[in-house]
């Protein structure tokens, strides 16, 4: 069947992939540590599935409205106010299947073709696969890690143009854990509220930051206006499967990321939606305790990777990444990875599914027991010698 042309400018996310290639390994006998992957190990917290059955057995099993449930909307602006610092009304607040939605909808709702898109490289593949998508055109900033991976500024300010129409930040940042400082994210608002640009603050990872405090790009002056915040439920209450996140933007937007919702979705499953209010109203002490173990993970992965051949690892301020350098092995971290997957029967992802800055570096995802990721440590460390 002939695909509409469109498609070859889809992109993927190879996470997806690999937990695919590391599941056929599992089912032919290869034991795999899974390290690919962006999600919590931890178990929703209890109270948070109870409040879903409780919703189902009461029957919120029907459509709801697009835009989401309004007491669910009602609840998310409460705590984007409050954990921003910012005023938010119901009616700027889209609840959608997961938060990936609110990248994709954003961005066909904003980028025209030939608008140019800032966005973070190595970053989260969806932005630019999408832009791509719309016809849009891409513009990669280079994440180093000689400044945490914060964003080139310098480049940034070179590659801003008149066709630039929204910039991308993504804030404690997947694949490498690192965190904007604030001086870097005010300057970028300043650059976006000068020139009328929107920005897509993605701000998914605000509960996993280990040092510091967390700055969110709403709190500049007049970016409120002109932003779309992405956050949602997968990570902070490990949600993954539940299909729960959520866009705050300004109201004449958010009717038209609604119109997007309606084409596609329809709307966000109930029972899932009333399951949210109790994540967000209820006893946050499950959260805290997840961060305090990926807080020690963290720090047990990056000593580790730094006793290993070949191998250095800065310290990520936030998410669940680990993101070493490999270059010294002098080989692509494509073969790297796949020689870790097929003899060390541990699956993680080279630097470059989340662009071409990412050569030279690998993705681990610490968000799995401290005795697995001991054991994949342990079983990395011969075939990383071979090289
Ligand atoms: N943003 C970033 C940077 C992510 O890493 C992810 C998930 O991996 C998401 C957004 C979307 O998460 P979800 O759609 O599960 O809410």
């Amino acid at each position: 069947m002939d695909v509409a042309t469109r498609m070859s400018r889809l992109g993927t996310e190879s996470a997806f992939e690999v937990l695919a290639r590391a599941k056929a390994l599992e089912r032919a006998g290869r034991d795999i540590i899974h390290l690919e992957i962006g999600e919590p190990d931890f178990d929703t917290p209890v109270h948070i599935r109870e409040a879903a059955k409780r919703a189902l057995d009461e029957g919120a099993t029907h459509y709801g409205p697009a835009a989401g449930l309004p007491e669910l909307r009602e609840a998310i602006a409460k705590h984007v106010g409050l954990t921003r610092g910012v005023p938010v009304s119901p009616e700027e607040v889209v609840v959608t299947p997961g938060g990936k939605p609110i990248m994709f909808f954003t961005i066909l709702a904003l980028v025209n073709a030939g608008d140019e898109v800032i966005h973070p490289n190595p970053g989260f593949p969806i932005y630019e696969s999408v832009v791509n998508f719309v016809g849009g055109v891409p513009v990669p900033i280079p994440l180093r890690e000689e400044s945490g991976f914060g964003f080139d500024m310098d480049e940034f300010e070179r590659r801003l143009s008149p066709r630039t129409r929204l910039i991308i930040v993504n804030s404690p940042q997947n694949p490498t854990g690192g965190v904007l400082d604030r001086r870097q994210l005010e300057r970028i608002a300043a650059a976006a509220v000068e020139r009328g640009i929107t920005i897509l603050t993605d701000e998914i990872y605000r509960e996993f930051l280990y040092e510091g405090e967390f700055v969110s790009m709403l709190g500049f002056p007049g970016v409120r206006e002109r932003a779309v915040l992405l956050d949602g439920f997968s990570k902070t209450y490990a949600m993954t499967g539940w299909r729960l996140g959520y866009g705050v933007m300004p109201a004449p937007l958010a009717e038209h990321v609604t119109r997007l919702m309606v084409n596609s979705a329809s709307c966000t499953a109930s029972f899932v939606q009333l399951a949210g209010i109790a994540a967000l109203e209820g006893d946050q002490t499950p959260v805290t305790q997840m961060v305090d173990a990926f807080r020690r993970r963290r720090d047990l992965v990056v000593d580790g990777l730094n006793t290993l051949p070949g191998v250095s690892c800065i310290r990520p301020r936030g998410a669940f990444y680990a993101f070493p350098n490999v270059t010294r092995l002098g080989r692509p971290s494509s073969e790297i990875a796949e020689r870790l997957l097929t003899e060390a029967g541990v699956a993680l992802l080279p630097g470059t599914a989340f662009g071409a800055h990412g050569e030279g570096y690998l993705r681990l995802s610490y968000a799995n027991s401290e005795a697995n990721l001991r054991a994949a440590l342990e079983r990395m460390r011969p075939v990383l010698a071979s090289f």
